[in-house]
């Protein structure tokens, strides 16, 4: 009983003194106390020491992201980001009933987010040659590169389009692309003649332009081709795949050629389906 009413007095005179020590001293009160608290230390310096002067840290300008180099347009520079899957696993299961007996349905991917782009050396790859041809479009016209479909998946290329034309097409890989441009979307003729400019800046056996008349093409207008890409114009009523439900007439490109790896670009099953990561 004693050492309780001891300690419970001995709390309230503590909280009495912190709160004196918060505001009830005077200034100079408080002042006197620290001094008296106070202990002074000398510093000891040799005769010549001295205070070493601090230079002025440098500034640098940043280096630029890959992606804001070599690009002065209003557009934001194409990049492979663009390239990424565009498939959904909102979009409604898409049913073929073109044979009335094999009614197929597909399903959607899960898109960029559930797998990456075909990889190439442990890296993610669409072939260079699309990313620089659309930059350079965007650059001559000002306008707009609008891509609709870049890689595809295998369930997204089944998806979005699933006739048997298809099933080796070469967004599976990384080497095709659709778009169009914005402002432009009734010239196509002259964004393809601009994608053959381009090349005549470049070696002279990729400078020659042919148009392909023979094959089955599911255009009308004949493709041009040159040794590494060939280029396709789709009509207002042609190619209206899943990807392609715009509009506008747009413009196709495959990679034929790989001059890095001086190779044919092919687009194969095995390729297609065991090129990318699952994430
Ligand atoms: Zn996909």
């Amino acid at each position: 009983m004693l050492s309780f009413s001891k300690g419970f007095n001995s709390k309230i005179y503590l909280s009495l003194v912190v709160f004196a020590g918060c505001s009830g001293l005077e200034q100079s009160e408080q002042e006197k106390l620290r001094r008296h608290n106070a202990k002074g230390e000398f510093i000891h310096r040799a005769h010549d020491e001295y205070h070493y002067a601090i230079e002025t840290p440098s500034q640098y300008v940043r280096e630029k992201y890959p992606w804001e180099k070599a690009y002065s347009g209003k557009h934001s520079k194409i990049t492979k980001e663009y390239f990424r899957c565009r498939g959904s696993r909102v979009n409604p299961p898409h049913v073929d009933q073109r044979e009335a007996a094999q009614i197929a349905n597909y399903f959607d991917c899960g898109g960029f987010q559930k797998h990456s782009l075909p990889i190439r050396d442990g890296q993610e790859f669409v072939y260079p040659v699309l990313v620089e041809l659309l930059n350079y479009v965007q650059e001559k016209t000002g306008c707009k590169v609008v891509i609709t479909c870049g890689h595809r998946c295998p369930v997204h290329n089944a998806y979005a389009d699933s006739s048997p034309s298809n099933q080796h097409s070469k967004h599976l890989i990384g080497a095709e692309v659709d778009f169009y441009v914005q402002g432009m979307e009734q010239k196509p003729e002259e964004v393809v003649n601009l994608i053959m400019a381009y090349y005549k800046a470049k070696n002279k056996e990729y400078q020659e332009f042919k148009r392909l008349e023979k094959g089955e093409w599911n255009v009308k207008t004949p493709p041009w081709g040159n040794k590494e890409i060939l280029i396709k114009l789709y009509k207002k009523e042609e190619g209206r795949d899943f990807d392609n439900r715009h509009p506008y007439p747009y413009i196709g490109i495959q990679v034929r050629f790989d001059p890095e790896k001086n190779e044919k670009v092919v687009a194969d099953w095995q390729k297609a389906f065991n090129g990318y990561r699952r994430f």
